[in-house]
């Protein structure tokens, strides 16, 4: 060939090749190439979910970000017009929480006695610190995005928006506060929503376990006992439970559930302790002040743990607060926001509620109120983002009311393509499920409410930046971002009644920062296009990033697809469609891809404290960023993948089979000489359409978000070009033929395009090494490949002869009998289309002749299935057995019989094996049978071809060029392969075989 190709080292180096082609992108500036190419084209719409920008990216953020890449590079060479607009989530508690570890604050007072501006500072760094440290992490996974104009949602103008969605909300009249029982983290001081209630951990925790007498009043020397794991909940009790129709007794002067078959001084229905009132545990605490206890009836009493009879405070637990409606019950809250005791509640006050537990349970000791103490150890709910194990408190929050939304959301979903297509319904039964959406967060750097209420009644919702400076009557001045401490102290003139108001201190839920994007990046509503409008306030400097006009937003929302980990469901998936039904009742995107976990090579969750995390870092540098991704492919996203350095070896190992075919070209290009290609040979006709199917494959895998299909196909057709292509062409390779070299070299190259988007290292490199001198510069810069025409027929046939050849050598390796004996003959069964290719596996199978027809030469071996047949016989199996193993039995109906014995197919083993002097292998409907019986003939020959082989091998260690000639001296005993003289030479490229008495083995020498 004219042309000279860069030679391959034997192995790649992925690490470094892929920062080789980074720079090379860089310094040709070949994404930006792409976007330009492809600006104007048809609009493929895709949304980046936010990465919270508080700690490096971890391995199970490769798997997403690697999806989302594949499929926006896989556009682009379609030639789709993109946006590539990479997002931060920036504020909310864990943000937060990890610049209170890196400052040791550990409470909430800690963070007011540092400094609310002070603190909203330092998160800010770590956002910005972070992001740089993900977007590095990202380009060298190698995600094309828009690095410099990110989105960051701690922007004025992210935050304006989502406050014009909680204007929208309250003027439908879902917005409310409640009073109401929830989830507290005592560490954080907030309370925990539905969704992340599901994100934290239950931990297996020991809690003490009590069991505690309540005297009635007016029935001397009887008392209720009831059982309890939360001491510190004892000092709020306002009421005690019971199971109106289970039957109670008393024993001891105390009441419990009564249990069948003991004895009791009386029994009674639940109904009748009804109304009794009874002394609480710590009446004499002031909080106790007026509070009358009772026994109330509740048909959830649950029955198989405790005394069926519970203690209720509804200031502490949830179904207890429930029921202080129903019943008009007084609510004792007794732990402050950092989950100590508050005074007025005994014994314990400004306690934790840990600490609480022993001065408690000593104190109704004393009081003779205990009835017996122990510990259980149970799974008990933790904080998500501190671990810290959750309590219930009843506080004030607000709370988006989710009733209307919700079948117009369920109404959404049903038009959204998912894949895998079952989280469709994960997702109905999400919004199905949906409790209210609390909003409010009692913290500090979030996203500030944007709530007003007034003492004459009205609740003033401020729906952005601007008219909050219009409304402004103090304070304006000093807002330098939307963000505390500044916004406390703007107040507004009240709308009703003109008096000034102040805000809520309460920030936002983080999904409301999220769940806005495909509004506020896009620039929902905005008449003019503002530059840089949305990188504001706090995101100033970070980013680059426009506020679009509203006409772009027309244009590109919703998003065509969508791509986050399944958890998204109910966070990120279920907050851009409730923001999106509710503002446009329009569902923000057509097609999700979702994915489930990442887990360790062995099935384990990796934690850092158990040795088996892999870091993002650690992983890029040791596997290389398209070996990851391509175990990410590999994976079924509806599972949980195992991700570790033994499959990643095992890719490497893979991808060697193409590095290998191409550097089988480079090889031979380099040395054959100008010529025109000749006609091409059918093996030839059958790469080009092997490679037709190979696109149409891809392209399909492509168009159903499915990635494991690309890695099948695409194994499947190396395994063709490299096991069968190649092998079958090598003496023309060899011989430098032109029409090889050209159907190879345009084989490989259509293949590394519609693989380039799952690995655009390796596949960059390779098309630059093989690519056409004028052509595009870069892979990513070639058009998707047109769809050819392909002969279906030639294709059926190949395939069925490569599994004909397989089988060849199944069978071959059963008779132990070496590769390189030449054998007399095959019969093959069941495989018409192969007869075409009868002489290739002669070649492949070193056979004289094949023979298609029926193989006689197998005999039918069956077992007894002994779990089936073993209880269904009984006795008589040893008779079946026996009449088996002696091949008495015949074949019935699908079945067999033996010993009288009707077997289904099922209930026996079939084996089939070669009868005495045959191979058999068997497989899909093929049965393929080798003679096994040698002669003198096929010996000599499998001697010519031991030579040939070690003969090449000579050459190699004597470091030989390919077209170098050689003579070979054989020892005396060879002489009689001289025979063979001229096939030797051309197998090895020798001009002389001589023979002399001198030396044991063959010898050679350059010619
Ligand atoms: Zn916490
Ligand atoms: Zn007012």
């Amino acid at each position: 060939m004219a042309q000279t190709f860069p030679s391959l080292p034997p192995v790649p180096d992925h690490s470094a090749l892929e920062r080789e082609i980074l720079a090379w992108w860089d310094e040709q500036g070949t994404f930006d190439k792409l976007r330009e190419q492809n600006r104007g084209g048809e609009r493929w719409s895709f949304i980046d979910g936010p990465i919270t920008a508080n700690n490096p990216m971890g391995v199970h953020h490769a798997w997403g970000r690697t999806l989302k890449d594949v499929f926006q590079r896989y556009k682009a060479l379609r030639g789709f017009d993109q946006r590539y607009q990479n997002g931060f989530d920036c504020q909310g508690l864990w943000v937060e929480v990890e610049v209170e570890k890196s400052l040791g604050l550990n409470s909430k007072r800690d963070i007011e006695e540092y400094g609310l501006a002070e603190f909203a500072a330092r998160c800010k760094e770590r956002v910005a610190e972070y992001a740089d440290v993900i977007t590095e992490q990202d380009r060298r996974l190698g995600r094309w995005m828009d690095w410099d104009n990110d989105y960051h949602t701690f922007s004025d103008t992210n935050i304006s928006y989502i406050w014009g969605f909680l204007k929208a909300v309250h003027e439908r009249g879902w917005l409310y506060t409640g009073h109401r029982a929830t989830e507290w983290c005592p560490r954080c001081g907030t309370s925990i929503s539905q969704h992340e209630l599901y994100a934290g951990e239950y931990k297996e925790l020991e809690h003490p376990s009590l069991y505690v007498r309540f005297p009635l009043k007016e029935r001397e020397d009887e008392a209720l006992v009831v059982w309890t794991t939360t001491p510190w909940t004892l000092p709020a009790n306002v009421a005690a439970a019971v199971k109106p129709d289970a039957e109670y007794g008393l024993r001891e002067g105390q009441w419990r559930l009564a249990h069948e078959g003991e004895d009791y001084d009386r029994k009674v229905e639940g109904e009748e302790l009804v109304g009794l009132e009874y002394a609480g545990p710590f009446d004499d605490a002031p909080a106790q002040d007026g509070i009358v206890h009772r026994v109330v009836s509740w048909d959830e009493v649950v029955l198989d743990e405790g005394t069926g009879i519970v203690h209720i405070a509804p200031g502490a637990g949830q179904e207890d607060f429930e029921l202080s409606r129903v019943h008009g019950l007084d609510v004792l809250v007794p732990i402050d926001e950092s989950g100590r005791m508050l005074a007025g509640f005994g014994p314990a006050e400004g306690l934790s509620t840990d600490e609480a537990e022993d001065v408690i349970i000593e104190d109704l000791r004393r009081r003779e109120l205990l009835v017996e103490s122990g510990t259980i150890t149970h799974r008990y709910p933790t904080c998500w983002r501190c671990g810290t194990p959750l309590v219930f408190r009843v506080v004030d929050d607000w709370f988006i009311a989710c009733d209307e939304i919700r079948q117009p959301m369920l109404d959404a979903n049903a038009t959204v393509q998912w894949t895998p297509d079952f989280y469709s319904k994960r997702m109905d039964d999400w919004l199905r499920n949906m409790g209210d959406w609390n909003i409010s967060r009692k913290r500090y750097f979030g996203l500030p409410l944007p709530l007003y209420p007034c003492d004459c009644g009205e609740l003033n919702v401020i729906g952005s930046r601007a008219e909050l400076e219009e409304r402004a009557t103090a304070g304006i001045d000093q807002l330098q971002e939307l963000h505390r401490p500044w916004i406390d102290d703007v107040t507004i003139a009240c709308s009703a009644c003109g008096k000034d108001v102040h805000r809520i201190p309460e920030v936002g839920d983080a999904w409301l920062d999220a769940g806005i994007v495909p509004f506020s990046s896009l620039g929902w509503n905005n008449p003019e296009w503002i530059e840089h409008g949305y990188a504001t306030g706090a995101a100033k400097g970070l980013s680059g990033a426009d506020l679009p006009d509203h006409e772009y937003w027309e244009s590109w929302f919703p998003a065509d697809w969508i791509s986050e980990m399944r958890e998204q469901i109910r966070l990120w998936f279920y907050s851009i469609s409730f923001m999106s039904m509710t503002l446009i009742g329009k569902t923000p995107y057509k097609a999700v891809l979702t994915y489930e976990k990442l887990l360790d090579e062995h099935g384990r969750e990796m934690h850092r404290s158990w040795g088996n995390a892999i870091s993002a870092d650690e992983a890029l540098d040791s596997m290389g960023a398209d070996v990851m991704r391509w175990l990410f492919c590999e994976a079924n996203p509806g599972q949980n993948i195992k991700f570790g350095y033994g499959p990643a070896h095992e890719v490497k190992r893979r991808l060697l089979t193409l590095w290998n075919s191409v550097k089988f070209f480079v090889d031979y290009a380099n040395v054959s000489e100008d010529g025109e290609a000749g006609e091409l040979e059918p093996l030839d006709r059958w790469l080009e359409s092997r490679v037709e199917q190979l696109v149409a494959e891809m392209t399909d895998a492509y168009e159903r978000f499915w990635t494991p299909d690309l890695i099948a196909s695409f194994e499947s057709f190396v395994d063709d070009l490299s096991n069968w292509y190649i092998r079958r062409s090598r003496r023309r390779f060899w011989d430098g033929d032109a029409a090889a070299l050209v159907t190879l070299r345009h084989a490989l190259l259509k293949s590394l395009v519609v693989i380039a988007p799952v690995m655009p290292f390796l596949a960059e490199h390779l098309w630059r090494v093989l690519r056409s001198e004028g052509g595009p510069e870069s892979i990513f810069l070639v058009a998707w490949p047109e769809q050819g025409e392909r002969d279906e027929q030639l294709l059926a046939e190949v395939a069925e002869t490569r599994r004909v050849v397989d089988l060849g050598r199944q069978a071959r390796a059963t008779s132990q009998l070496p590769l390189r004996q030449p054998l007399r003959r095959l019969v093959v069964q069941g495989a018409e289309l192969s007869r075409q290719h009868e002489h290739e596996i002669r070649e492949e199978l070193r056979v004289k002749e094949v023979e298609f027809g029926e193989v006689e030469a197998t005999e039918l071996r069956v077992k007894p299935n002994l779990p089936l047949l073993g209880p269904k016989l009984g006795k008589e199996l040893g008779a079946v057995r026996a009449a088996l193993e002696a091949g008495d039995f015949e074949q019935v109906n699908g079945g067999f019989r033996a010993a009288g014995h009707d077997l289904s197919e099922n209930e026996v083993l079939v084996e089939r094996v070669g009868r005495e002097g045959w191979a058999v292998a068997h497989g899909d409907g093929l049965t393929v049978a080798l003679d096994t019986t040698l002669d003198a003939e096929l010996e000599v020959e499998k001697r010519v071809l031991d030579l040939i082989h070690e003969l090449n091998a000579m050459r190699r260690d004597a470091g030989l060029e390919l077209t170098d000639r050689i003579v070979v001296t054989l020892p005396q005993g060879a002489s009689d392969l001289l025979e063979h003289a001229d096939w030797i030479k051309d197998e090895v490229l020798a001009v002389e075989i001589r023979t002399d008495g001198g030396s044991e083995v063959p010898q050679i020498a350059k010619a």
